[in-house]
């Protein structure tokens, strides 16, 4: 679609991704579509152009044999097969002879030959009923952005090169993207895809950058060096604001600003309600130096550390030592407070764009989290020791993700009781007694507590996903983002069975999904029975205020009522007149 020449101010809405309000100029990051226009050769050049793409050519392929060979290495021989069908492509006669036929008799730069004649193969290949074929599209595109990147002498974009601040808008971002954002440059971001609690927008809240996801079409309406306002709390982005909207949205940032200082000032009390039911109020981190600021919003220690970003950040598995100097970095910053180490969550929306990557239909339902690390687990055993090594203070905790039945557990915990008998053997010390929990994240495991419980020592209720396998709602689709709610009668059924099963069997259950964010839910948690919850850092002050003025045996009688509704608009109506009772109209935004 082209690009207006002139706009006026216009407001887009978008989902809320990240809190925060920023207004800067917009730098346009375009991977997708690689402009190459025709360019015509002499005559007396045609050979140096063939030469070239013959160049191009093998320096792709030794780019792709080396990520090939990362990749081999770092995951297994065969997730690098993907690499192989790329070398293929660039290794197939066909085509390459068609591309040098037409530098030839067309006179046409090489980048827009190849183009060219890629086009023609993936239109021949789309119509082919042949499934596996029409799959080869993905990597033909993947081949030829590298080729064509190559031809043109493009260094592939980081995100860390950027230093000058700007309000970054793409199509999409990987989380892969974010964690290599400086924040110093990046002021804030927005993209036409993505939900509320995809792990771009989770990481965007840890890293404290306000980002809007979910803008749909956003992307096409924007140019580069445009200034726009983002407004992270109410999802939106305006374009081209006039003098009298930049002073309201000053106005705006500063009552923000003034709202979060009061708040601070709860930094050191305890989450505990009127009646006294006290309330673990701890922090989500992705890298160990979010452990910081963890501790400044005032987390009572980390109910979630993912420690999967420690290969999202450096594209590949860290060495055993590596991940215990990382994990015993954060369980000195809290101590005594406890750090829970979750084992690798990779697959689901963690491996886009990264070496490693493997094509999947249904990513969130493949091979994802505890279902890689048990079919890979040597390295899932390199995982476990390096946590065990680093529990000697006996501050940390280990939870596996995406459990669904008991089996899965007592396969986990064979590998754990491996790591501990080698470590054994090697004299190296370990909290022998160390809490092994789960993430109730997966209906079938809220189905299945009460023999889950029997097994481990505690439960993490993960709302971001058991939404989305509850409801059928894709977390990361901005599409279906309408469909994505918490406050579905099924959902907090769920939750409610899980915390039932764990008090009945004994043990401490925390919840460290979004829900744990939302000023409308804490009441209702409470009242269910939670112990703990865990949330981005910077939410942490307001739940403790709402936690610190409600009684725990009003909210007992809170969460009957709810749990009484059968659709999702009776419950959010009923939670948003019971919250307006207490804290009034315009504070039930999250973090305001
Ligand atoms: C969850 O699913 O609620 C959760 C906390 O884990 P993640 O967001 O990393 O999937
Ligand atoms: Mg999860």
């Amino acid at each position: 679609m082209r690009k207006p020449d002139k706009q006026v101010c216009t407001i887009y809405r978008g989902i809320p991704a990240s809190p925060g309000v920023v207004i800067g100029k917009v730098f346009l990051l375009d991977r997708e579509s690689i402009e190459v226009a025709e360019e015509k050769i002499p005559e007396n050049e045609v050979a140096k152009e063939i030469l070239k793409f013959k160049k191009a050519l093998n320096d792709t392929k030794e780019e792709l044999l080396k990520t090939k060979e990362k990749v081999a290495k770092r995951i297994d021989p065969d997730h690098a097969k993907i690499f192989e069908a790329q070398i293929m492509i660039l290794e197939d006669e066909l085509i390459n002879n068609a591309v040098v036929e037409k530098i030839k008799k067309t006179k046409s730069n090489a980048e827009y030959a190849y183009k060219k004649v890629i086009e023609r193969t993936i239109q021949t290949l789309s119509t082919s009923k042949d499934e596996y074929l029409k799959e080869r599209t993905m990597d033909i595109n993947a081949v030829t952005n590298r080729l064509i990147y190559n031809l043109l002498g493009i260094k592939h974009l980081t995100l860390e090169s950027i230093d000058s601040p700007v309000i970054l808008v793409a199509r999409s971002l990987s989380p892969g993207d974010v964690v290599h954002m400086k924040k110093e440059s990046i002021l804030g971001f927005a993209t036409d895809m993505g939900g509320g609690t995809s792990h771009v927008a989770l990481l965007a809240k840890s890293m404290g950058i306000p980002a809007v996801v979910g803008l749909k079409n956003f992307f096409d309406q924007i140019r580069d060096k445009q200034t726009i306002i983002l407004d992270g709390i109410r999802g939106e982005v305006l374009i081209c604001p006039d003098q009298q909207t930049l002073k309201e949205y000053d106005k705006r940032r500063k009552y923000l600003l003034q709202k979060s200082a009061e708040l601070s000032e709860l930094k050191s009390l305890p989450a505990k309600t009127q009646d006294g039911r006290k309330i673990e109020l701890s922090a989500n981190i992705e890298l160990p130096s979010d452990a910081d600021s963890a501790l400044e919003y005032g987390a009572e220690g980390v109910g979630l550390f993912r420690t999967e970003y420690l290969y999202i950040a450096q594209s590949g598995f860290p060495t055993e030592d590596e991940q215990c100097k990382a994990y015993l970095e954060v369980a000195e910053k809290v101590y005594p407070k406890s750090v829970i180490l979750r084992t690798f969550d990779l697959g689901g929306d963690k491996f886009n764009g990264h070496a490693g990557s493997l094509y999947e239909t249904n990513p969130f339902l493949g091979w994802r989290a505890i279902r890689a690390c048990l079919d890979l687990p040597e390295m899932f055993k390199i995982q476990l020791r390096a946590m065990l090594r680093a529990s000697v203070k006996k501050n940390i905790k280990i939870m596996f993700p995406m459990i669904s039945e008991v089996q899965e557990l007592r396969q986990a915990k064979a590998i754990l009781q491996e790591a501990k008998d080698e470590l054994r053997r090697k004299r190296i010390p370990f909290d022998d007694q160390i809490p092994v929990g789960i993430m109730v994240e997966i209906p079938s495991a809220a189905l299945a507590g009460d023999a889950l419980a029997k097994e481990c020592d505690f439960f993490s209720i993960g709302t971001n996903d058991l939404i989305q396998y509850t409801l059928a709602v894709d977390r990361g689709n901005e599409r279906i983002a309408h469909l994505y709610q918490g406050f579905h009668p099924a959902v907090l059924k769920l939750i409610k069975q899980t915390i039932d099963s764990a008090s009945k069997n004994g043990i401490w259950v925390g919840l460290c999904g979004e829900m744990a964010a939302d000023p409308l839910a804490t009441t209702l948690l409470v009242g269910m029975g939670v112990d703990e919850l865990s949330t981005s850092a910077m939410a942490i002050p307001q739940i403790k205020k709402i936690i610190r003025s409600i009684k725990f045996e009003d909210a007992k009688k809170h969460a009957q009522e709810v749990l009484k509704l059968s659709t999702i608009d009776e419950i959010k109506k009923f939670l948003i007149e019971e919250y307006t009772k207490r804290f009034g109209r315009d504070n039930k935004n999250k973090f305001v």
